[in-house]
């Protein structure tokens, strides 16, 4: 940060002050130079997200789509709907903070969304990993399974899409 008195990049802060309502972070500098004292505000930077499908089409990215599927996955599974937005949230702003492309493949998307969603629910991992990586086997879902540590029978049942009630 340069010094607007005497154009010195070498400067301490002296004091910071996050600004929780408007999501900003206020610093108390003192110029190394020359002694003078200014204020720096520091604010996340959102951007415009591009999602690239395996097709190569690029997409605004939309957090309402995002939602659904994770949704979809969590359907009948006890997940809140604020787990939900969280985890929402929570990808948005690591594709915000920790892509630095122009454009983001969806199969990133795919990764972080499959990587929380083993957190916080395995069914619901399996569900979604079985959409978005196209699962058209069985053996796709034994692989997948096995990455899992410790899955009860009936939780595989489910992830399998079979009735727990009977069929007839
Ligand atoms: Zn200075």
């Amino acid at each position: 940060m340069r010094c607007p008195y005497c154009n010195s990049t070498d400067s301490r802060v002296t004091d910071s002050r996050p600004d929780t309502e408007d999501a900003i972070i206020r610093r108390r500098r003192v110029c190394n130079q020359c002694g003078a004292k200014f204020t720096t505000v520091e604010r996340v930077q959102m951007r415009d997200l591009l999602i690239r499908k395996n097709t190569g089409k690029i997409e605004q990215f939309d957090r309402d789509k995002l939602r659904r599927s994770i949704k979809l996955a969590c359907r009948n599974r006890e997940v809140s709907d604020e787990q939900i937005e969280k985890l929402v949230t929570s990808i948005h702003r690591r594709l915000e903070t920790e892509t630095t492309d122009d454009s983001i493949s969806s199969s990133v998307v795919g990764q972080m969304v499959s990587d929380s969603l083993l957190n916080l629910d395995p069914i619901a991992f399996i569900r979604f990993v079985s959409v978005y990586r196209k699962f058209s086997k069985i053996s796709d879902f034994k692989k997948i399974i096995n990455q899992i540590p410790e899955m009860a029978d009936d939780d595989m049942a489910q992830a399998c899409h079979l009735p727990q009630t009977s069929l007839f």
